[in-house]
């Protein structure tokens, strides 16, 4: 008997692993010209290793039904009918996902009952043939199945390894807390996508953020953050030099953090810092040459790949069909990866000698949203709860479907919509209290200088927006800004002043006393908000800067009828500047906004108070014009390909 489970199970391997084999050479190889052959071998080994076990679980069945009969036809028919029953079911998903209306169609219907007919024809021709295998064959296929288990054992036992470093959690013990280090650490997290309004720390009626409110209690938040850009790439250079866009260059027609920019993790490596990053969002990528300083720089390509493989397959779509929240994302890992990942590397190579500069970008919040059971489902209101399960699909939430502004939603959709982000901002707040768990069980917590904001943030509906592009609106522009380290920085203390991302860069060396080069602080336009205790100066004035979407309207106009595109073809400079918010437009359109009165910028007073507004002008001129040049952009080369279809998913470019 056992031997018969064991011959099933490794034949059904077999099959199943020749299935996927089958489905991987159809839908992996017709590749756009630029994707060569050899980058797609491993997605071979995704499909044959997910399609395995299934063919296995197949074989086990058909092996208990048909236990009584004699080990000759066994031998023989369990293989065959297991080849059968895959091809039943693959071969008509496939064909009904390709071909036929929806499985409820009386046309889906009639093809499933022809397909099952023949498939029980083809069982019952297949146990009409005599059995006439040669005496022996049993063995035979007794040892390969034994081949084929000791194959996956050995795979097992090599994985692993790698494997227990994660499930071994923290040493404990290595570093007590204040540590041997004579600085601190320093962890650098950017919560994607995340607009500071939504977050129970900022004054959300949504519980979204107990972690973040513990986070407040123990150190600084700053409740009028700002950053320099409402998108990934030029907000993440900010953070990593301390200037502003219009000095690193890195945007949308230079895709690239040049190689003479100074930027922190290089600063704090030059110290002794052992420096190591974590990042969820490609535009943050070896790619873009983000990794420069890092000792080691985790951007997740690999778990891109194999997700990309997998999610083409048949499989893993009916899957999704069924547990639409297990499989998360096609950009990378989530959060809980993340941790485990960054679990990984403190037990594997962190060097307990040297302090750490951690730098995270979690893209949980980033569009799509679909968080993890069962966080997606903490803010859903009863209302939103059919459309909500229904936008978890991720094909409900295709970014390229989406219309260019204005866009007219019902109250519904937003609704729903906004119950789905906000259950991915409390997902989040989850995982950073897991962090922090860990961090603190390892006693390196306490020394440890904890900085928590984001890049930018999203629309939800303000102005007809949707997503973060078209726009330097507030939804696009606050964002969080907390930071903690017991003993430098006082605890529960909340500032109200206006602070921009620029000022991170030189708040965190001056808090891990690093000495910024003069050459690097010469050209600083933010400034270290740490003083007795924490400094703002007064009478701030904060740029906000978006070049011209035109590698965005190729795709808007495929999904669009809209014919006039100036209400969003435009580059947008905005200034903050006490209560005023002033915002110039490339197409001559300006805005002008009394954020006191007025906070969701809803009165645009520039025709009605002109004076004010050319006042606003001037100094957004003025500011443009004394803020330090810097080098040309470097010559650059294209992004390669893997790496466009990376921001192709996520929805950047066409
Ligand atoms: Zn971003």
């Amino acid at each position: 008997m056992v031997k018969r489970l064991i011959f099933a199970a490794g034949a059904g391997g077999v099959v199943g692993a020749a299935c996927g084999l089958a489905e991987a050479i159809v839908a992996f190889l017709p590749q756009p010209a630029e994707e060569t052959w050899l980058a797609e071998l491993p997605a071979f080994a995704v499909a044959m290793a997910i399609y395995a076990p299934i063919g296995m679980v197949v074989a086990l069945v058909w092996a208990a039904l048909l236990g009584g009969i004699d080990a000759r036809s066994f031998s023989r028919r369990v293989p065959a009918v297991t080849a059968l029953a895959m091809l039943w079911l693959f071969g008509g998903v496939a064909v009904n996902r390709s071909f036929l209306p929806s499985a409820t169609h009386p046309l889906s219907i009639a093809f499933t009952l022809l397909w099952t007919v023949a498939l029980l024809w083809a069982i019952h021709r297949v146990w009409a043939r005599p059995g006439a295998s040669p005496a022996g064959e049993d063995v035979r296929l007794g040892r390969v199945a034994f081949a084929l288990l000791a194959t996956a054992l050995a795979g097992v036992l090599l994985v692993l390894p790698s494997m227990r470093a994660d499930l071994r959690g923290p040493a404990g013990g290595t570093q007590t807390a204040g540590g041997e280090a004579k600085r601190p650490n320093v962890l650098l997290i950017v919560l994607d996508t995340v607009r500071a309004d939504h977050l129970s720390v900022y004054g959300y009626a949504r519980a979204t953020t107990p972690g973040l409110e513990r986070l407040a209690r123990e150190g600084v938040t700053f409740e009028q953050a700002l950053a320099p850009a409402p998108w990934t790439l030029p907000s993440h250079a900010t953070l990593f030099t301390g200037l502003y866009p219009v000095q690193h260059h890195a945007g949308r027609f230079h895709p690239r953090l040049d190689e003479h920019l100074t930027t922190l993790p290089e600063l704090l490596h030059a110290q002794g810092y052992q420096t190591v990053a974590f990042s969820n969002n490609t535009w943050v990528s070896r790619a873009t040459n983000f990794h420069q300083g890092f000792d080691d720089f985790e951007d997740f390509r690999g778990i891109w790949r194999v997700w990309r493989s997998a999610s083409r397959l048949l499989a893993v779509q009916v899957y999704r069909i069924f547990r639409p929240t297990q499989l998360h994302g096609d950009r990378s890992g989530g959060a809980g990866v993340t941790n485990r990942a960054i679990r990984h590397w403190f037990n594997a190579k962190h060097d307990p000698g040297r302090p750490f500069f951690l730098f995270i970008n979690y893209l949980d919040a980033h569009f799509p949203y679909h968080a993890p059971d069962p966080y997606w489902r903490k803010f859903v209101e009863p209302a939103h709860q059919a459309l909500a399960t229904h936008l978890l699909d991720e094909k409900a939430q295709d970014e390229a479907d989406y219309t260019p502004p204005p866009i007219n939603w019902e109250a519904q959709k937003w609704g729903a919509l906004t119950d789905l982000y906000d259950g991915e901002l409390f997902y989040l707040d989850a995982m950073l209290t897991e962090l922090f768990d860990d961090l603190r069980q390892r006693g390196l917590y306490d020394n440890t200088l904890v900085v928590v904001t984001s890049d930018h943030g999203e629309h939800l509906g303000e102005h007809d927006l949707f997503l973060h592009r078209f726009s330097v609106y507030e939804p696009t522009l606050r964002i969080p800004l907390l930071m903690r380290l017991p003993g430098r920085l006082p605890a529960g203390l909340r500032v109200s002043d206006w602070v921009g991302l620029p000022d991170v860069f030189p708040t965190v060396l001056k808090l891990v006393s690093v000495e910024t080069p003069a050459d690097v602080q010469a050209v600083l336009p933010g400034r270290s908000l740490v003083g007795s205790p924490v400094a703002v100066p007064p009478g701030r004035m904060l740029l906000g800067d978006y070049e011209v979407p035109d590698n965005l309207l190729p795709r808007y106009r495929q999904k669009t009828t809209v014919t006039d595109e100036s209400y969003f073809r435009r580059g947008l400079r905005s200034l903050h500047y006490g209560n005023w918010k002033f915002i110039r437009g490339t197409d001559g359109r300006n805005e002008l906004y009394d954020l006191d009165r007025d906070p969701s910028e809803k009165n645009d007073l520039a025709q009605q108070a002109p004076e004010q507004a050319q006042a606003m002008e001037a100094r957004l001129q003025g500011l443009l014009e004394s803020v330090p040049k810097m080098r040309d952009a470097e010559a650059a080369g294209e992004l390669d390909a893997e790496t466009k279809a990376q921001l192709r998913a996520l929805g950047y470019i066409e």
